[in-house]
């Protein structure tokens, strides 16, 4: 198969276009956004903590979920735990920073595989998605 057909085949098979953001910062959001939009996808949330995201997870349905760690009112662990325990194929990206080591791993008995760590660019906020279509 050409490189080209190739490309057509994983554009389809990704059904990843609608993106709800999670974090305590409405920086991140902007930046966050700024980039997704730049890129074809959809934000169809912002959810600025724990307890927000799952109902706007149950409510939204988005095909990915971008998760900060550390939050007030419920942190991004325990939101995740949520929303795996709604929909076992959610699809989410941790946001780490450097220091949360054992939260990762926490994470990852979770069964979350995807992190993107803070300071975010461009190219590490698509291949965060690329990693997981
Ligand atoms: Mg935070």
């Amino acid at each position: 198969m050409e490189l080209r057909e190739l490309k057509t085949v994983v554009e389809k098979k990704s059904t990843i276009k609608r993106i709800l953001l999670v974090d305590d910062s409405p920086i991140i959001h902007k930046l966050l956004r700024r980039t997704l939009e730049a890129h074809g996808y959809e934000v169809c949330g912002d959810a600025k903590n724990g307890r927000e995201a799952v109902s706007m997870y149950q409510s939204l349905k988005p095909d990915l979920v971008f998760m900060d760690i550390t939050m007030p009112v419920m942190d991004g662990l325990e939101a995740s735990g949520e929303i795996l325990k709604m929909d076992p194929q959610a699809r989410i990206i941790m946001l780490s920073a450097m220091g949360d080591e054992q939260i990762v791993n926490r994470a990852k008995e979770l069964g979350i595989d995807n992190f993107l760590k803070k300071p975010f660019n461009d190219y590490k906020i698509i291949s965060a998605i690329s990693g997981i279509v």
